[in-house]
């Protein structure tokens, strides 16, 4: 099978990036819009384009029946979900495929037993990868919260079954903060993903968050593509992401990618696939999987030379991977900066209009972004607006060059956080590749030692 278009069921950057994989391989792309986006690059870069309802994206981008009714109406063979929105919604990969149409991503059964944090976790322990320490399912009373949190020992975090974005999560240091950690969990769960089950894990200390892509075809093809750091983070939300991880040597590299390459070998998953862990005192413990692409994937591209979207697009069309795991090899040091419309400081959202914008560029720069001058940067969507991309022959040379890059991005009419990757590439702590997942927050309360 071959694909002449493909409809792509996202906006912004990521929209961006498919249509980039697609016109490389020949391939027709139609973009979907809300009435909002009417002039974002996505739409104005497709083949063709469809809008389909207003702003807010219940409406548009989360809207079923809009996007079937736009992949008939032209015509195209498959459709590509990007990342958020509907890319994890065993629903929408269902209905995709009822309506004949090939759904760029796994199998919806593997979609649903990954969405569900708690079966997730089950699977993967079953196939010999270990977890976090937690609960046995899902939490139904207090009483049971109690009584798994003094079995695996405090602190311990409650998190929302189908959790996403770092919401629903609430940490518990002793048994009187545990009733109102799990009402706050609880309703942050309901209000954000419309089912408040919550399940409790052991809350690791000082871990750093160590994923591994894997991309896997209908043959039975499996590849590990190498591990990404992404511990600086924000409120549970990925800030900075390298890879390698400055944390792993080459044996523990190789360790946990054929763990994870042969774990995921035995589940006859299709498509790319990220297994998310968290690293504490050499060990991993299995946390989640996202069974699409990652915001952070380009770094993987960076040190691989592997198109991962062309390969997902490969894999849809039924073809085989052209790669054996020997033949993938990695070079030199990836990271990405994830450059929100967002005040450096406060973190609120700066919605509005780009004065003037320059992108940087040179050797082993990527941007992947919407962006141009006159665009209006819109309220009702997530802030991400722009991926910078930096890859060096080794980690020191990659950050002196991210450096540089930064200082040559412009971005004025709205704040960013520019300023604040600038102050990350110059800290002690991060050219010395040593952080932990809570190591941004405490920069940010002043609680780590300053640069020069
Ligand atoms: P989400 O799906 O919302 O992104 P994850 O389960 O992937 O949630 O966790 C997001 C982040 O939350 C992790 O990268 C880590 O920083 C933190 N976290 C999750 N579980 C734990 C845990 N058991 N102990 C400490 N931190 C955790």
């Amino acid at each position: 099978m071959t694909f002449k278009k493909i409809l792509i069921a996202n906006r912004g950057e990521i929209a961006l990036r498919i249509h980039r994989a697609c016109q490389e391989m020949g391939i027709g792309t139609v973009a979907i819009h809300s009435t909002a986006d009417s002039e974002a690059m996505h739409v104005r870069l497709a083949n063709e384009s469809v809008c389909i309802g207003p702003a807010a994206a219940k409406d548009s981008y989360l809207k079923i029946p809009a996007i079937l009714s736009a992949a008939t109406i032209s015509a195209v063979d498959a459709i590509h979900p990007g990342v958020g929105f509907l890319s994890e919604n065993a629903e929408f990969a269902a209905m995709v495929e009822e309506h004949h149409f090939a759904f760029i991503g796994p199998t919806p059964e593997h979609i649903r037993i990954m969405g569900d944090k708690i079966t997730a976790k089950e699977t993967i322990k079953n196939l010999g990868i270990p977890v976090v320490p937690g609960s046995e399912g899902t939490l139904t009373s207090l009483k049971e919260a109690l009584k798994s949190a003094e079995h695996i020992g405090y602190p311990v975090i409650i998190k929302a079954t189908s959790g996403g974005g770092g919401k629903g999560m609430k940490v518990a240091y002793n048994s009187s903060e545990l009733e109102e950690s799990l009402r706050l969990a609880k309703s942050e769960a309901s209000v954000n993903f419309g089912n408040d089950e919550v399940y409790l894990e052991k809350y690791l200390g000082k871990p750093r968050h160590i994923e591994v892509q894997i991309i896997a075809d209908t043959f039975g093809n499996v590849l590990h593509l190498g591990e990404r750091d992404c511990s600086l983070q924000r409120r549970h939300q990925k800030v900075w992401e390298e890879a390698p991880s400055p944390a792993l040597d080459e044996t523990r590299r190789v360790q946990l990618g054929e763990m994870v390459r042969q774990a995921i070998s035995k589940m006859g998953y299709r498509g790319v696939g990220t297994l998310e862990f968290l690293y504490e005192k050499g060990k991993f413990y299995f946390i989640e999987m996202n069974t699409r692409l990652q915001v952070e994937h380009p770094i993987t591209e960076m040190i691989t030379g592997i198109d991962l979207v062309r390969e997902q697009i490969r894999v849809a069309m039924g073809k085989p991977l052209t790669l054996r795991q020997e033949d993938i090899k990695f070079l030199g040091h990836a990271i990405e900066c994830r450059i929100n419309a967002e005040h450096p400081e406060t973190f609120m959202p700066s919605p509005g209009r780009i004065t003037e914008y320059h992108t940087p560029g040179g050797l082993g720069v990527r941007v992947d972004s919407g962006l141009y001058s006159g665009y209006q940067i819109l309220p009702y969507y997530d802030s991400l607006v722009s991926k910078l991309i930096v890859h060096g022959d080794n980690r020191q040379q990659c950050i002196q060059r991210l450096r540089r890059a930064l200082d040559e991005y412009v971005i004025s009419g709205v704040e960013t956080l520019l300023p604040l990757h600038k102050r990350l590439a110059t800290e002690p702590d991060v050219i010395a590749g040593q952080y932990d997942i809570h190591w941004l927050e405490k920069m940010l309360k002043g609680e780590v030692d300053q640069a020069a």
